[in-house]
């Protein structure tokens, strides 16, 4: 009480709410005055910071300044006659959303509209898009940016344990495992709370086991670090699965009780001898040997990747390797071990696919074809939902290019920075006939809206976000939008008033009941037990539930409660290193930054540490190519060229390179990644691009 009777006397307010930036979900209360946003202190209740206690990274200690940045949008603005967009009023702005989608359904369907939810957005607002899409618009067509980071994650693990989400806990967990494969994962950088778990356990004993083409942070404190080449992870998984079962190291009576399908497994392993994975994945036999015999005897292991095994042409095949290997070694649904996808934006889990804004499902991953259950929702929003598969991102582009989508609306999202081939990007977005954005600032992608819709950042709403671990979890309102900016879930709202659809929620509180109605996994959230007793895991079936900590330690999410085994299938990645474009770039995240890079570019003292785009080269392959430390270099792949600054490093391999995503104009990576996809979930290869590089 003293403490806080203190801070009333500065007039400083403290709000408890959920981080904004990265899935680790740190719970801390931000800081305000003035309705400005001064920083983040650690919560008064721990108990409800169950991931971080008192710790959060430098983005969500100090990441804050973008929120009171003189360039927030605050007021709509619509292109004119003259090709500019000009100040409006929000009548008219959304007088003319509503205009151009209209008379785009009248004239061409519903289909030829399409819309992406935000994974930055909290879970009611991407409920309410992805219903808008589908009773308001009437389209099939809703996705949002997971497609771009975790959607083989997803695609894979349905296929194998039921569902697609991480099988465990960060702390009683991915804290406290015997062992760890970490794999494709920059932990360090992109999860630095997470991070910090692990290495505090790994340096009271446990093993870490690091697999990836670049010496990421995280690999120095492993027992062992493999590099591997880019683009060929099954080849090495289905490795160690040969070797753990040819040496009598497998879980027989996991495998035995509680899957099925090993033999296809066991038989699609077996070319993978030691030989043929140094061949193909250029991993010494002796390290591929260690490694399985540390992985087969520990009592407990953590499989964690993100998108440097998901972000490939055959990551969902990436994936089932890893999902077989856990379930190979009996790793699943028992504490201390599990599967992990470290997934990425703060909301990725609920808005990115529980909410349903995808193109095959509906809220709580209910399949939009089945008839009984386009029924329940019909009954539940009195519209009955498309019974179609609808169109996932990169298609809207193709689609866009080809004539057969002319109107989107994207809700905070930048995908003329973040697609692969951006100039493709560039040139659909161009010819859509109307283009809708909803964002906080105007960005690479508002340039081509024919409408931008000011919205407001998550310390300025109410709502919930989950967690890479499925806590869902309160967001708190510390500040308001600036001037004439809304929150996303009124804006919506709106405009599904405007266009005849009796709307009438009172807050997110009130959403959020309805999202417990027609998703089961979420029956039993509500605010109020969310702010009463911390986050909850889903499944969280209803009010008595206390929700599900880890998955499957009775049953896997099948029928007859069994996981599959599925075999994967190794292959070449999309594009070789060839005469031209000699060497291999991979892109990824840096500490400071975030993504595309429109927050955290607004932020002075992380741009202090990184402030513009570099290309990591091996001394070898810098010496091979003229290339010094500091100096300028051009980086060009068959679709464009970047120049940026060269930081010669031992962390990539020779003749692969790196470039972090997260900045614009000349550093923009994505002009080199190219349009090559997973054919099963349709991610972007972003991990594997042919480049060459010339000093200038
Ligand atoms: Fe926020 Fe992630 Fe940093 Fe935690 S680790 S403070 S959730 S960015």
């Amino acid at each position: 009480a003293d403490r806080v009777a203190d801070r009333r006397l500065k007039g400083v307010d403290f709000t408890e709410t959920t981080c904004g930036f990265c899935a680790v979900g740190c719970r801390f209360q931000l800081v305000s005055k003035d309705d400005e946003v001064l920083g983040a202190v650690p919560t008064d209740d721990p108990d409800h910071a169950p991931v971080n206690d008192f710790s959060t990274c430098v983005k969500g200690k100090f990441g804050y300044e973008f929120a009171n940045s003189d360039d927030r949008l605050t007021t709509p603005l619509v292109r004119g006659d003259d090709g500019e967009l000009h100040e409006a009023t929000w009548d008219e702005a959304l007088t003319r959303v509503v205009e151009g989608f209209e008379s785009i359904r009248e004239e061409s369907g519903a289909d030829a509209l399409a819309a992406f939810a935000s994974s930055k957005c909290t879970n009611e607002e991407d409920y309410l898009m992805q219903k808008f899409a589908r009773t308001v618009l009437g389209t099939k067509n809703i996705d949002n940016c997971a497609r771009l980071c975790h959607s083989s994650t997803v695609a894979a693990l349905k296929q194998t344990l039921g569902f697609g989400a991480m099988s465990n806990r960060i702390n009683e967990d991915i804290g406290e495992a015997d062992a760890y494969l970490i794999t494709g994962s920059n932990t360090t950088e992109s999860h630095p709370v997470l991070s910090t778990r692990i290495k505090r356990n790994v340096h009271d004993g446990a093993d870490l086991v690091v697999f990836d083409p670049r010496k990421v942070e995280i690999a120095e404190h492993a027992s062992q670090y493999v590099r591997t080449k880019p683009g060929y992870d099954v080849a090495w998984i289905n490795g160690l699965i040969r070797y753990i079962v040819a040496n009598d190291l497998h879980d027989e009576a996991f495998i035995e009780e509680r899957t099925r399908n090993f033999e296809e497994v066991r038989e699609k392993v077996e070319p993978f001898t030691p030989e043929e994975v140094e061949r193909l994945a250029g991993v010494p036999p002796e390290e591929l040997e260690r490694a399985a015999e540390t992985i087969a005897t520990a009592d407990s292991v953590v499989f964690g990747w993100a998108m440097g095994m998901t972000q490939h042409s055959h990551g969902t095949q990436n994936v089932l390797a890893l999902a077989d290997l856990a379930l190979v070694t009996g790793n699943v649904g028992k504490p201390g071990a599990g599967v992990s996808p470290f997934r990425g934006h703060n909301n990725v889990q609920g808005g990115g696919g529980d909410m349903g804004t995808l193109p095959n499902n509906l809220p709580g991953y209910r399949d939009v074809t089945d008839p009984d259950v386009l029924d329940e929702f019909e009954e539940a929003w009195g519209v009955r939902p498309p019974d179609e598969v609808g169109l996932k991102v990169p298609e809207v582009f193709t689609e866009a290019l080809a004539g057969n989508v002319e109107g989107l609306y994207v809700m905070g999202e930048n995908p003329a920075l973040s697609e692969p081939d951006v100039s493709h990007a560039e040139e659909a977005l161009a010819e859509l006939p109307f283009l809708v954005v909803q964002d906080i600032f105007e960005t690479e992608t508002t340039e081509y809206a024919d409408v931008v819709l000011p919205a407001a950042t998550f310390s300025e709403k109410e709502g919930t976000f989950t967690n890479t671990e499925r806590r869902v979890q309160l967001v708190g309102q510390a500040t308001t939008p600036p001037g004439g900016a809304r929150q996303d879930w009124r804006i919506i709202q709106d405009l599904a008033r405007r266009m005849g659809h009796d709307w009438s929620y009172a807050d997110p509180a009130s959403i959020m009941d309805e999202i417990a109605t027609v998703a089961p996994i979420y029956g039993g959230i509500s605010h109020d037990r969310l702010r009463e007793e911390g986050g909850l895991q889903w499944p969280c079936r209803d009010a008595d539930d206390p929700g599900t900590p880890y998955l499957y330690d009775e049953e896997f999410n099948f029928d007859d409660g069994r996981a599959r085994f599925v075999p994967a299938d190794t292959g070449e990645p999309g594009e070789l290193p060839s005469e031209e474009y000699p060497l291999t770039l991979t892109t990824g995240r840096v500490l400071y930054h975030w993504h595309t890079g429109t927050l955290t570019r607004r932020v002075e003292g992380l741009m202090d540490h990184v402030g513009e785009a570099f290309v990591e080269v091996n001394p070898a392959t810098a010496e091979r190519l003229g290339v010094v430390d500091g100096g300028r270099v051009r980086v060009e792949s068959a679709r464009g060229a970047i120049e940026v600054r060269a930081e010669v490093s031992e962390r990539p391999g020779d003749g692969v390179v790196f470039v972090p995503m997260h900045f614009a104009a000349e550093g923009a990576v994505n002009r080199l990644t190219g349009e090559r996809f997973d054919p099963t979930s349709g991610i972007p290869e972003y991990k594997v691009s042919s480049v060459r590089l010339t000093p200038i």
